[in-house]
């Protein structure tokens, strides 16, 4: 099953390679037209119940905005995905953290991070966006900020989690494990059937971190970019190294410059193992597309896979990877 999908996987990627290259040349000679390409989910790791929740809401020529954040929602609200929202693992002090963002089809984008106790942080990262000239709010006025507009306070972390947490504090080592990442932070993109694009991403963040520890995902330009004229991209993995390279921000450059998805994406990768001795030790992926719905994934290391909406079919596809 894996090497079928990652044959089909690299059958997509081959087959599209040469006209996503002159696809996303094109796309930064044209205006946009707002009908560039049909409705489109990507979503990092194998969470296909969310890229459906996300393609109810394009299928109904809803904005890609909504279908992000409501995609995104199943993650958080999942207590079996144990690095998402309610269930994620704990930091080292037992207590869950959230971070967030979500960007818009103008530009417009909000965030949360270092946020407790609230099981939806991408819809208070919404709200930041949306209600205050703010784009980033964090800890305890986050978490002020969502209980006044209506969030309920929450236990997020469940028994399972608590369980894990209790293991690790056995040994008390920080050490990331590549690929623990499965169901992990999830970042989404969509185009909807106006042409738009819009992204989200929410995490609990790298387990059993140091209490205050914010990663990539909350941080537009790292975690999350979208820019309409040219696409979006996602990162999961190691939010350290993802910030010391502006990945997502980067990722999207790299297309405005005429790189495929899938271009860029090995580009960011390439500026991350090249700067960053250690890069065997972790996990850094990449996943992006353009506003004509090329997509393009690659990782460090092997195992990552991202989820794909299109014409109502979900799949799973195997991502490249440097090593
Ligand atoms: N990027 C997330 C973080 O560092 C975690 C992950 O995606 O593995 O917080």
């Amino acid at each position: 099953m894996a090497n079928r999908r990652k044959f089909i996987a690299q059958a997509i990627l081959g087959g599209l390679g040469v006209s996503i290259g002159r696809q996303a040349k094109a796309a930064v000679q044209l205006p946009f037209s707002g009908k560039a390409s049909e409705p489109t989910v990507i979503s990092t790791w194998n969470n296909i119940k969310s890229n459906k929740k996300a393609w109810k809401v394009l299928k109904k020529g809803g904005r890609a905005l909504d279908a992000v954040e409501r995609g995104v929602q199943v993650a958080e609200g999942d207590p079996d995905d144990m690095s998402v929202g309610y269930g994620g693992r704990p930091d080292r002090d037992g207590k869950v953290t959230l971070d967030a963002c979500i960007m818009d089809e103008v530009g417009n984008c909000g965030s949360v991070c270092f946020l407790q106790d609230i099981k939806h942080p991408i819809s208070v990262a919404r709200l930041v966006m949306e209600k205050t000239p703010h784009v980033m709010l964090a800890g305890e006025g986050a978490l002020q900020f969502a209980l006044e507009n209506g969030f309920q306070r929450e236990n997020l972390l469940t028994e399972k989690a608590a369980k894990s947490w209790e293991e690790w504090k056995k040994e008390s080592q920080y050490q990331p494990v590549i690929n623990i990442e499965n169901h992990d932070t999830i970042g989404m993109i969509a185009i909807g059937e106006d042409g738009n694009l819009s992204g989200a991403c929410t995490t609990s963040g790298a387990a059993f971190k140091v209490h205050g520890r914010v990663g990539d995902s909350p941080i537009v330009g790292a975690g999350l970019f979208v820019d309409n004229e040219v696409g979006g991209a996602v990162a999961t993995g190691l939010g350290e190294a993802v910030i010391k390279t502006a990945g997502s921000f980067l990722v999207v450059e790299l297309m405005r410059q005429g790189r495929s998805p899938q271009e860029a994406c090995e580009e960011a990768i390439r500026r991350i193992t090249s700067k960053q001795k250690n890069y065997k030790e972790f996990q850094v992926a990449f996943l992006a597309m353009n506003r004509e719905g090329a997509i393009g994934a690659h990782a460090i290391h092997e195992g990552f896979m991202y989820a794909l909406s299109r014409g109502g079919e979900h799949q799973v596809m195997d991502a490249s990877s440097f090593l």
